[in-house]
């Protein structure tokens, strides 16, 4: 377990509290990573954190700060390539009625360890401006596509979705993300009968998702595109409190929430836990407690629409712990 930065030890505290009173299966290792670890042990991936999660095959992580323009690399990245976690799962479920969209049930998987974030880029310096040409490459393998596409269309007839929207821009991005494209239509035509396959143009997509995201149901596409869709599809069901990921490889799962560690509220005690609560109500399903995460849910629903407790970014007024305090009520 990585507490992280910001918001983090708050969300945190709040989660494992919700955990123990639910009897959820897990014996916790504390490690550090992001600012926190550069600041204690000088390293925003210390090797200790590393290697807890090669034994454990198990994370649940707060938020990691990543320098902006300089600095070190984010942690966040390198820590889907260190394990190859392949797969970055974010569902987005309305769970408040009365919103501005209504019964929002959509899963966006998102290639993680591919395409624009790869980090290959560089500076040209020209006439003294050591900025004055910016250069980034990104990289999509045919493997690459193939593994993320399996997995989604799996995913997919595994769960009871009925289609899967591969989201690309192969007509500008013809290489990058055409190879994507190309690759998931194959794979996807072997699951024809049990799962519709369709595809979409990102920018399209996006517009669409504001006009009518419930014409969606599974969205597969890379990586910054995922980043980006997954956010905005955050904000249809109440924003980024509301949002769990999971990054998936072989034997190796990181649960995390889709927010970072939001720096203008941290220390208020003011943060939505929500988020991180539903990741580790992923992870519980992940381990097969099935049961633990309906009941953790179902009593999620009656914190937030029987009990009305609420925090601010929802409109209501309570803090994180005093939402983690009656959820853990509903649980016992
Ligand atoms: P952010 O997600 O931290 O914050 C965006 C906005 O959403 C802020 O106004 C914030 O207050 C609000 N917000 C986020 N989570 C919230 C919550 N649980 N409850 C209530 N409000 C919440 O994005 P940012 O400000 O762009 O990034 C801050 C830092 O987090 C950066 O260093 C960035 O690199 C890092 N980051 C980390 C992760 C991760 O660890 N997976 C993801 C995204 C960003």
């Amino acid at each position: 377990m990585i507490h992280g930065d910001g918001i983090g030890p708050e969300i945190m505290d709040a989660t494992l509290r919700i955990l123990d009173a639910i009897g959820a299966p897990f014996d916790w290792e504390a490690h550090k990573a992001g600012a926190a670890g550069v600041k204690e042990l000088g390293d925003p991936l210390p090797r200790s954190t590393l290697d807890s999660i090669r034994r454990t095959g198990l994370a649940l992580k707060g938020p990691l700060e990543t320098p902006v323009g300089g600095g070190y690399r984010s942690s966040n990245v390198r820590l889907r390539e260190e394990f190859r976690l392949y797969a970055n799962v974010r569902p987005a479920r309305t769970l408040i009625p009365g919103g501005r969209y209504e019964n929002i049930d959509l899963v966006t998987v998102r290639e993680n360890i591919e395409g624009m974030y790869v980090g290959f880029e560089h500076y040209i310096p020209i006439d003294g401006d050591p900025h004055a040409v910016a250069i980034g490459s990104g990289v999509n393998t045919r493997a690459g596509c193939r593994r993320i596409a399996e997995f989604a269309f799996e995913y997919a007839a595994k769960h009871g979705r009925k289609k899967v929207t591969i989201v690309h821009k192969a007509n500008i991005l013809k290489a990058l993300t055409g190879v994507f494209l190309e690759t998931a239509r194959e794979v996807g035509s072997a699951f024809e009968g049990r799962v519709k396959t369709e595809d979409r143009i990102v920018d399209a997509c996006a517009m669409q998702l504001v006009l009518n995201p419930w014409q969606f149901d599974v969205l597969l596409t890379t990586n910054l595109f995922g980043d980006i869709l997954s956010d905005e599809i955050a904000g249809l069901v109440g924003g980024l409190g509301m949002a769990p990921g999971a990054n998936i490889g072989d034997g190796i799962a990181i649960f995390e929430a889709v927010h970072g560690s939001a720096p203008d509220i941290a220390g208020k005690g003011i943060a939505n836990p929500l988020a991180l609560i539903l990741a580790s109500g992923m992870m519980l399903s992940h381990v097969g407690r099935h049961d633990l995460s309906e009941r953790l849910h179902q009593a999620i629903d009656q914190t937030l629409n029987q009990d009305s407790i609420r925090t601010r970014d929802l409109g209501g007024t309570a803090s994180t712990s005093d939402f983690a305090a009656a959820l853990t009520r509903r649980l016992s």
